[in-house]
This record gives structure tokens, C-alpha cells and sequence, in this order.
């Protein structure tokens, strides 16, 4: 199959990775009469709708046109955490003579090893999306393109599914910037990056959000040359502002160059070089790089689905348009993860999926409004929020008050050699109300949870100062952060009467 081609290179890894989620002898079944549920996509959305759906007893087909596993397997999440692992194992020994270590010299990566570890492991993980395995847990799994084909009818590889509900999963693709010059030129995405096996000298990034921040830091310490371009002031600029100026400035240490504010203008291929003109203050300036990474937003699967044909309603940018408890226009047809999300996260098609099998199969209320969502942005030092951002607080004409602990105070902080960071916490005034929260951290996506079960249990941050932490431990900030709310409410008239019945027991 030509598509399947495209998992390169060609090695044992992605031969393991395609016989898992793209098996080339791969028998669709033959439907059943009609199913419970048909589901388009099988990134985490599809998957875990089809595992959750037949694990209830529903007849549930299961439609991929590409690789099971979606983008989070095969061309997101797992990749980019893989190679961010060795770019910060070797960022810590380039440091190690700040931990009493002697590193010899030309200690270096070796980048093609560093890529082959990160699709060994992302082959090993891909049996838990197998198609064998959906297949084990009576799921009928069908591998082509899917589209409605009218009201109840879905079609795949010529043949005719019937449903009872269906649910569009389809997921997105990278956005391709209209900068003039860059189709033509040639670029990256985080659909081709991770088949590299050869390190870019020169690598561009464009886009400084999420994506882009976490790519651009990783080659930066896997030994690229990066310059990465944001239209903003400031990258990660959706994010806490003290959280983001951390992040920068840690780029800034990596050597990675900035150029903000700025406008790309055109892209001009030259001696096998790739040029890129933007212009800065009134300034137009050029900059000669061997890659292009495009990180710059993300585009939905909406295309070829034939909505129309069942009435469902469709943004070109936005996605399918789902009410509160993801039902599209088409009361039949449902929609799950970054098809119809404004946050894009694995986590997220997780937990929307688990509202569609209660919503579209058993007539639940379950609402996606209700969700607590949390993200994190796995840098150096890493950024994770949950809840409202002290600007979202203020739209609202809502009143916080906010307490912060920096991580220079806490003494594991300050025993690995973390201290840049804090955990933020904002509270509704007057009250122990946790309306949101950021934590920067090297693991801050292991302890934004605990704030998150505080928010969803709706524990008060009092509740957390009565959580004995474990000694040493930076999670210890978050009980800080708690300790410090509590003494806030020792207020003069509090302490002076303890003062007088402490007076009285002597
Ligand atoms: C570089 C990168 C890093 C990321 N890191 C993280 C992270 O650390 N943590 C996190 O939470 N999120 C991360 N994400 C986001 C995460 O990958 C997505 O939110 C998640 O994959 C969304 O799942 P989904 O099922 O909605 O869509 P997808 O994973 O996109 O799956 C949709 C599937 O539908 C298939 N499809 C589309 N149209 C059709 C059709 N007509 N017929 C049949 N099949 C079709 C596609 O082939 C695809 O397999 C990252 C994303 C990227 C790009």
C-alpha cells in the first residue's frame, strides 16, 4: 500500500510499527447487518471510543485510512517525548560539571541513534493500537478511507457499513503557512520530521507554540543549529507570561535564536540552501538554513468525509461543530478529539470519547463543558496548566488572589539543580476556591494532577495544606503554596486571641 510507504526509513522498527497499525495482508471484515456505532479515525479519539463501545457489549466498526494510533503514536506525543528524552540526557551531561562530574570530552550525540531508539520505542508502544489487538477485543476493524455515503450508511474499500451512530474522530494535519516560496522550497512537518536520519545543520523553525517550542528545543540540544520564528513578542505567548519569560530565557541559554514579532515573507531555495526573508521593524533580513519545520497550527480532517450528504456542519478551520454533549447537527452522528476540540490533546480525545460512548450509546447527559482540562508543554523546564489563567479570571470580572511559590525555595528544587520555576496558584478572593493554575518545573506535567484531582474532587487549597508530601520532593511547592493561603487567614484579631488563650495555658 503507497501511503504505508511513507513510515520511513525502512527498517525493522517501522516494519514492526506498520505490521501493527497498518498490516499489509490486513482482511476487512464482512459488516454485520447494522452496527451500534461506526467510528472514522483511530488515533486516541476512534480507539478508545471503539475499545470503550466494545468492551460494553456494542458492535463497533472501526475505520483508518492510515496508521491506527493516529497522530499521538505515530507522528506526535510518543516521538517528540522520545527525542526530548535524549536531548535532555545529554543537556544534563553537557551541565555536569555543576553536579561534581568530570564528562569526558567529545561526548556528543549521535543522531542517527537517537532516532533509531525513538522508533524502536514507538514500535514497541504500538501494539497497545494494533489492529490485531482492536481486532482481539471484538472490535471490526476496516483499514481505508472513510465517508458517509447518506443517512446511515458509512462506506470503506467498496463496502457498506450500517450504524445506528456514528462518530467522526478524523482528527488534523499540520496547517501549511502561505508564505510564498515554502511549498516550493520543501519543508518539514511532524508528519516527516521524525523520519529524519541525518541531523539538519541549519534547522528553522515556524512557530513558537507548543509544538514548535518543544521541537526547536530538542534539535537545538541534539546538536542543530535553530532559529525559531513566532509572529508574537513572545513564544508560548497564550501561556502565563512569568511562566513563558522562563521558557525563553532557557532558550535563549541553549543558543537557540529568536526572531519574534516578525513576519516571514518568502522562501527561496539557492545553492541547495533554503532562504528565508522576514521582516522586522520596517527591516527586511535573510536567513540561509538546510530545514524547514513548520509548527504553525493545525488544519482539520473534514475533507472527503461527504458531511454534506448527512447534514453535518463543518469549519474549514475550525472542524466539525459539536453541541455540548458532541453531537453534531446530525443528532446521529457524534464527533470526538481534535475533529472538534479547541484543546487538541491526546488527553482530551481520551476524555471526549468517553463521553460519546456514554452520550451516543446509553442516552447519557455527560457534558464536555464539565471537563477539567489540564496541558502541559513538555520543554526544559516543562509548562503545565490547569483552570482559568489570571486574564481568563479577569475577562470574567472575576476577583483572584493569587499565590506563588518559587522553586528557589524548595529544597529538592534546589538538590537537582531545578530551581528556575514555580507553582502558581489563583483563587477565587476571599475564598480557597482553586480557579486555576501553573506550574513550571522539569516535571510539571507530573504535578500540575494533583491540583487537577483538587479542582475536579472540588477540594479548596486549604484541603492540600492537610496532604502530608513526601520529603524531598518539588511537588512539596504545591503544599507551600497551601501553607501560604492558610496564613493569609491569621488575620491580627485571630492571632491575638490565640496569643491571649496561649497567655492562659501558661
Ligand atoms: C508533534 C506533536 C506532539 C504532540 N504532543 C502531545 C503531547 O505530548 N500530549 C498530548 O496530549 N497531545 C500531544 N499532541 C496532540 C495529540 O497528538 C492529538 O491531540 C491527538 O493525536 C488527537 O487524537 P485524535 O484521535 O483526535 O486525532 P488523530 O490522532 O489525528 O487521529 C485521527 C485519525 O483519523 C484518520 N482519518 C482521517 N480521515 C479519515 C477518513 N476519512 N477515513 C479513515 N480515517 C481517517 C487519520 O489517518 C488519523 O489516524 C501532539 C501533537 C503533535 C503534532
Amino acid at each position: 500500500m503507497d501511503h504505508i510507504s511513507e513510515v520511513l526509513p525502512h527498517d525493522v522498527h517501522n516494519a514492526t510499527l506498520v505490521s501493527n497499525v497498518h498490516p499489509i495482508d490486513w482482511q476487512n471484515p464482512e459488516p454485520v447487518a447494522r452496527y451500534n456505532l461506526v467510528v472514522i479515525g483511530a488515533g486516541t479519539a476512534g480507539l478508545v471510543t471503539a475499545a470503550g463501545a466494545a468492551g460494553l457489549g456494542a458492535k463497533v466498526a472501526l475505520v483508518e485510512r492510515h496508521l491506527l494510533g493516529g497522530d499521538c503514536l505515530n507522528v506526535g506525543c510518543v516521538p517528540s517525548k522520545c527525542i526530548i528524552r535524549s536531548s535532555r540526557v545529554y543537556a544534563d551531561l553537557k551541565n555536569g560539571k555543576q553536579f561534581g562530574l568530570r564528562i569526558p570530552e567529545g561526548t556528543e550525540v549521535d543522531f542517527p541513534a537517537v532516532m533509531e531508539r525513538m522508533r524502536r520505542l514507538r514500535a514497541k508502544i504500538s501494539y497497545h493500537d494494533s489492529a490485531k489487538r482492536f481486532q482481539a477485543l471484538g472490535v471490526d476493524v476496516y483499514l481505508g478511507e472513510g465517508r458517509f455515503a447518506g443517512p446511515g450508511m458509512v462506506e470503506v474499500g467498496g463496502k457498506t457499513l450500517r450504524y445506528k451512530k456514528a462518530v467522526i474522530a478524523t482528527g488534523t494535519r499540520p496547517a501549511h503557512p502561505a508564505i510564498p516560496g515554502l511549498a516550493e522550497s520543501g519543508f518539514l512537518t511532524n508528519e516527516t520530521v521524525f523520519s529524519l536520519t541525518e541531523r539538519p545543520r541549519r534547522l528553522a523553525v515556524i512557530g513558537g507554540g507548543p509544538i514548535g517550542c518543544e521541537l526547536a528545543q530538542a534539535f537545538r540540544r541534539l546538536g542543530c543549529e535553530v532559529i525559531l520564528f513566532h509572529s508574537s513578542s513572545h513564544i508560548l505567548n497564550r501561556e502565563d507570561g512569568d511562566a513563558a519569560e522562563i521558557l525563553q530565557q532557557s532558550f535563549i541559554r541553549d543558543g537557540i535564536r529568536l526572531i519574534l514579532d516578525c513576519q516571514t515573507k518568502r522562501v527561496e531555495k539557492k545553492n541547495g540552501e533554503k532562504v528565508i526573508h522576514f521582516q522586522c521593524q520596517g527591516n527586511e533580513e535573510g536567513v540561509a538554513v538546510d530545514e524547514i519545520l513548520v509548527g504553525a497550527g493545525r488544519a482539520p480532517n473534514v475533507e472527503g468525509l461527504n458531511l454534506e450528504s448527512v447534514g453535518v456542519k463543518y469549519d474549514q478551520r475550525e472542524g466539525v461543530g459539536v453541541n455540548d454533549r458532541l453531537q453534531t447537527t446530525n443528532p446521529s452522528i457524534y464527533a470526538a478529539g481534535d475533529i472538534c476540540l479547541k484543546y487538541k490533546f491526546t488527553h482530551t480525545a481520551d476524555a471526549t470519547a468517553r463521553i460519546v460512548i456514554q452520550d451516543a450509546l446509553f442516552g447519557g447527559r455527560k457534558k464536555q463543558s464539565a471537563l477539567t482540562i489540564p496541558w502541559c508543554t513538555y520543554t526544559d523546564p516543562e509548562i503545565a496548566h490547569v483552570g482559568m489563567y489570571e486574564r481568563d479570571a479577569r475577562e470574567r470580572g472575576i476577583a483572584v488572589d493569587t499565590f506563588v511559590r518559587p522553586l528557589n525555595e524548595v529544597d529538592r528544587a534546589i538538590a537537582d539543580g531545578e530551581e528556575e520555576g514555580f507553582v502558581k496558584v489563583h483563587l477565587r478572593k476571599g475564598t480557597d476556591k482553586i480557579l486555576g493554575a501553573t506550574i513550571v518545573a522539569r516535571h510539571a506535567g507530573e504535578m500540575i494532577s494533583e491540583i487537577t484531582l483538587a479542582i475536579v474532587g472540588n477540594l479548596g487549597l486549604r484541603a492540600l495544606a492537610n496532604v502530608i508530601h513526601a520529603y524531598p520532593t518539588q511537588a512539596e511547592a504545591i503544599k507551600q503554596v497551601a501553607d501560604a493561603y492558610n496564613r493569609t487567614r491569621l488575620t491580627p484579631f485571630v492571632r491575638r486571641l490565640f496569643t491571649q488563650w496561649l497567655a492562659w495555658r501558661r
